[in-house]
C-alpha cells in the first residue's frame, strides 16, 4: 500500500524515482578543557578562513545565478570578523573551538530569527555555516548533496544555497524538504531550475535511502504503485510536449489573447529573461539595485542599469516598478529598524512619502534611460492602498515625460477601491503574494500559514475579479505578476476573471502558454466561476483540475 505524505507543492511537474538523503549535520564530540588557548583560537581562525575559501571557491566555479550570489553572500558573513573575534572570546572564556564556534553562531542565528520575516528566513544559511565551520574544525567530509550515482530525489531537512548550487539537473529529479515555507531557497531554486519539488513535508523526515517515491501535486507518495507511475510519468510527458511545441503571444485556443511576460528581479537574471519568448517585462523589481548597499545607487547608475533592460527589450513594453523597500525586502537607508510591523509599516509607495528625493532620482533615470529606447516603458508603484496616492504618484510619473503609470494592486482595500483607482492610473498589476498576505492576514515569509497564502483561495480570486472587473469597466489593462501568474491551472481562472497579462520566471512560460493554448475563453470563464463559487482553495482547485484537458 503506498502512503501519501502531504506537503507545500512548489516547482513544476512530477518525477519518481529512490531517495538519497542529504547527510545529517555533524554531531559536536563532548566539551573538552581548553589547555592553550592561543592555539585552540589560531585552529579556529583556520577553519573559518577555510570555510570562506571554499565558499568563494564553490561560488566562482557556481553558474552565475541566484545560487552564486548567495554563495557569495555567505562567504561574506563567514568572514565577518565579529564572529571569529566573538568565538575566540569564548575559547578564552574556556570553551573548546568546536563549542565555541558552535555557540557563536548560534548568537547570531538567534539575532535572525529575532528579526522575524526575511531575516528568520535566512537563519538556515546560519545553521549551514556553522555546520561547515565545525567539519572543517573536525576535519570531516563536509555535509552536502548526496551522490548515489544514478537519478535519485533529493530529501533533505532543509537545502541551503551551499548545497543547491552544486545540485545537478540531470541526476535530480525533484527535491523534497522537511522544513521551508513558500519563499525557501528550494522553492526559489526549484521553479528556476523547472524540477517537481515538495517542501514543508515534516513526514518526509522519516524516508529511508533507496525508498521509491513519486512526488507530484504537493504530496510524496512513498512505494507508489507502477500503475500510479506510469500515469504519472504519460502526464509528464505530455506536459513537456505541449510546453515545447507551444510558441508566440499568449493566447486561449479561440485567440483571446492573454501577454505573457517575465519578471525580472536581479541582473544575472537579464539575459535569460531577454531570451524568452516573453511579450516583454511584466515586473521589473527594481529593488536589487538598492540591495546589499549603505546609502542608495546615484542617478546616473541607476539610468545605465535600467538602459540595460530596455536594451534588451527593445520593442517590447517593460513594467518598472518603483522601489519596494520595506518588510520582506528591508534597506537600512529607507526602512526603519524599530517598526514593530514591518509588513503593515513605512513600505513601498509609502517610503515616497517620507523621503520623496528616493522616488524622483529613480524616476529620473527611468524616463532619462527610456528617452533613447525603443522598449515601451511603463511605471508602476508598489503598495499603493487610496486612490490619492495612486493619482499623486501617475502626477509625479507623468510629470518626468514618462506617459504610462499604474498601480500594484496588493493592499485589499486598492482591490475594494479599483474603480476609483482606474480613474487616476493608466493600468493595473496584481500582486498577488502581498494581496494574499494582507487578506488572510497571514506573513507570507512562513511556511506554517501556506495555507492561508494559498493564491487559489477563492477570497483572494474575489478581489482579482473586482479589480479586473474596474479595469474593463474603465478599458484599463490589468495584468497578475505575483507567483499565482506562474501556476497553469491558475492562469486559466485568471484569464476567466477578466486578467490580461500574466508575469512569472521565464522557466514558467511555456507550461502556462501552452495550458491557455489548449482552453477557451468561454472554458477559462468556467473554470474562474467554479473556483470563486468553491468553499476553500483545495476545492478550488480540484474543480478547475476537473475541467481542465
Ligand atoms: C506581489 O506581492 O505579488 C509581488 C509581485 O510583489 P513582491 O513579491 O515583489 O512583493
Ligand atoms: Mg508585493
Amino acid at each position: 500500500m503506498s502512503q501519501v505524505l502531504p506537503g507545500i507543492g512548489v516547482g513544476m511537474g512530477s518525477a519518481s524515482g529512490p531517495v538519497a538523503r542529504m547527510a545529517p549535520p555533524p554531531q559536536l564530540p563532548a566539551p573538552r578543557p581548553v589547555t592553550d588557548p592561543e592555539a585552540d583560537t589560531a585552529a579556529l581562525r583556520r577553519a573559518l578562513a577555510a570555510l570562506v575559501a571554499d565558499l568563494e571557491n564553490r561560488a566562482t566555479r557556481a553558474p552565475e545565478g541566484p545560487a552564486a550570489d548567495v554563495l557569495f553572500a555567505q562567504a561574506q558573513m563567514a568572514s565577518d570578523p565579529t564572529l571569529a573575534e566573538q568565538a575566540g572570546e569564548a575559547v578564552h572564556r574556556g570553551a573548546d573551538p568546536v563549542h565555541a564556534l558552535s555557540a557563536t553562531f548560534d548568537g547570531f542565528r538567534a539575532r535572525l530569527l529575532a528579526a522575524g520575516g526575511y531575516f528568520a528566513e535566512r537563519a538556515t544559511d546560519l545553521d549551514d555555516l556553522r555546520d561547515r565551520a565545525v567539519c572543517h574544525l573536525l576535519q570531516l567530509p563536509m555535509p552536502g548533496l548526496p551522490d548515489p550515482g544514478h537519478p535519485h530525489v533529493v530529501v533533505a531537512d532543509d537545502l541551503a544555497p551551499a548545497d543547491t548550487a552544486f545540485l545537478d539537473p540531470a541526476r535530480v529529479l525533484a527535491l523534497v524538504t522537511v522544513r521551508g515555507g513558500p519563499t525557501s531557497h528550494t522553492a526559489i531554486l526549484a521553479k528556476a531550475l523547472g524540477l517537481p519539488a515538495v517542501v514543508g513535508c515534516p513526514s518526509a523526515a522519516d524516508l529511508k535511502d533507496g525508498q521509491k517515491v513519486l512526488v507530484h501535486d504537493g504530496t510524496v507518495e512513498v512505494d507508489p504503485s507502477p500503475e500510479a507511475v506510469f500515469e504519472a510519468a504519460r502526464r509528464e510527458e505530455r506536459r513537456r510536449g505541449r510546453a515545447a511545441a507551444a510558441h508566440g503571444p499568449g493566447r486561449t485556443a479561440d485567440g483571446h489573447p492573454v501577454a505573457l511576460l517575465v519578471n525580472l528581479g536581479a541582473a544575472h537574471e537579464l539575459p535569460r529573461a531577454a531570451a524568452a519568448d516573453a511579450e516583454g517585462v511584466g515586473l521589473f523589481r527594481t529593488e536589487f539595485l538598492y540591495l546589499d548597499r549603505t546609502e542608495p545607487p546615484t542617478r546616473d547608475e541607476q539610468t545605465v542599469a535600467y538602459r540595460g533592460v530596455f536594451n534588451a527589450f527593445s520593442g517590447r513594453r517593460v513594467v518598472v516598478r518603483t522601489l519596494d523597500a520595506g518588510a520582506d525586502k528591508p534597506l537600512p537607508f529607507v526602512t526603519a529598524p524599530d517598526e514593530e510591523n514591518p509588513a503593515l509599516g513605512v513600505r513601498g509607495l509609502r517610503t515616497a512619502v517620507r523621503d520623496p528625493g528616493l522616488l524622483d532620482t529613480q524616476l529620473a533615470a527611468v524616463a532619462e534611460a527610456a528617452r533613447g529606447s525603443k522598449a515601451d516603458v511603463w511605471v508602476m508603484a508598489p503598495m499603493v492602498s487610496l486612490p490619492d496616492e495612486a493619482a499623486e504618484f501617475a502626477a509625479r510619473v507623468r510629470s518626468y515625460g514618462l506617459p504610462v503609470a499604474g498601480a500594484m494592486v496588493e493592499v485589499p482595500a486598492a482591490a475594494l477601491r479599483a474603480d476609483q483607482l482606474a480613474q487616476v492610473c493608466d493600468f493595473f498589476s496584481i500582486g498577488t503574494n502581498d494581496l494574499a498576505q494582507y487578506t488572510f492576514a497571514a506573513d507570507r515569509t512562513l511556511g506554517a500559514l501556506a495555507e492561508l497564502l494559498d493564491p487559489w483561495q477563492p477570497a483572494l480570486l474575489d478581489l482579482v475579479a473586482t479589480t479586473a472587473r474596474a479595469a474593463s469597466a474603465f478599458d484599463r489593462p490589468v495584468g497578475v505578476c505575483g507567483e499565482a501568474a506562474s501556476d497553469p491551472g491558475l492562469a486559466l481562472v485568471l484569464a476567466g476573471l477578466g486578467v490580461g497579462s500574466l508575469s512569472m520566471a521565464p522557466a514558467c512560460l511555456p507550461e502556462v502558454r501552452a495550458t491557455l493554448a489548449a482552453h477557451s475563453y468561454a472554458q477559462c470563464q468556467d473554470m474562474a466561476n467554479a473556483a470563486r463559487r468553491a468553499p476553500d482553495a483545495a476545492t478550488a482547485r480540484a474543480e478547475v483540475r476537473r475541467r481542465m484537458i
